[in-house]
């Protein structure tokens, strides 16, 4: 609940599911929030973006460069759902965030983001001996894999075991590869049907197994967490954040 007038948001991405999304969640939060504007492929960020406080993205990675800019250029805050960008883009992400407030993260749901956490505090008392394996599903249209919040999720395994995300990873296997590598970190990609985003991490060891997981059912915990971020990156400084700073669960 706020006391101001409500937040305007701008949506990239408005013709996505994921714009729908934050549409819908938008409109049905009258009190603190406005939909001053959506613009989708073809249609240019510049010509509305006075119209706002803060522009929430679900668009493409390739979009990430020019939506920047302009934030920067107009001194509005930035919420970046989007997944899948590369090294390039995501530089202009952390230097745009020395001019403005940017959330960016993988998952927008507190669910995962909790999930992020735990697995976090798992990796650090099961210790070496549990050999660690991701797997995630998500709907037949997904472009990316991993999806952005496997990687995540084998980002902070990684970090927590001493192990290099990059090199030590293992996307599927196939063939005669041998016995599984204890520092090694699997990741599996599934796709189909209409999956939201199921996300699971699997500590196994001789005798005993530990699963973690996290299903969504509906893509309103994202949209809602992304509301949630623009309007905490009110009261911030300059920076890039991500939903465990929103959530306060650094
Ligand atoms: P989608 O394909 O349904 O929607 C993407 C929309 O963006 C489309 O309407 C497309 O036309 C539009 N678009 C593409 N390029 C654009 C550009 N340059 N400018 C403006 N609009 C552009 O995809 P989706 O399922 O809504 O997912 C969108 C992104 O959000 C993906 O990267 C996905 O991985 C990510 N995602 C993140 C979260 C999260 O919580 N962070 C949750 C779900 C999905």
């Amino acid at each position: 609940m706020s006391n101001e007038s409500p937040l305007k948001i701008i949506i990239s991405g408005a013709k996505g599911r994921m714009g729908q999304a934050v549409k819908e969640c938008a409109e049905a939060d009258p009190e603190n929030f406005e939909v001053a504007a959506g613009i989708d492929v073809g249609e240019k960020l510049e010509d509305v973006i006075a119209q706002a406080d803060a522009v929430i993205d679900f668009s493409a990675p390739e979009a990430l460069h020019t939506t920047v800019r302009l934030c920067v250029e107009n001194g509005k805050r930035l919420v970046v759902g989007t997944t899948g960008h590369d090294e390039k883009q995501l530089k202009a992400a952390r230097s745009g965030a020395n001019n403005i407030g940017i959330v960016m993260a993988p998952n927008f749901s507190v669910g995962v983001n909790t999930l992020f956490w735990m697995t976090q505090k798992a990796a650090e008392i099961l210790g070496e001996d549990y050999d660690l394996e991701v797997i995630e599903m998500h709907h037949h249209h997904k472009k990316d894999a991993p999806s952005g919040t496997a990687r995540r999720l084998g980002e902070i395994l990684a970090k927590a075991r001493g192990l290099d995300y990059d090199t030590q990873t293992a996307h599927g296997r196939e063939g005669l590869i041998g016995a599984r590598p204890k520092d090694e970190i699997g990741m599996h990609s599934l796709r189909g049907g209409d999956v939201v985003g199921d996300h699971t991490v699997i500590y196994a060891t001789n005798g005993e197994r530990v699963e973690l997981s996290h299903k969504a059912s509906s893509r309103d915990a994202f949209a809602k967490g992304a509301l949630r971020a623009a309007q905490w990156l009110g009261d911030r400084p300059n920076g890039l954040y991500d939903m465990q700073d929103v959530l306060g669960l650094r």
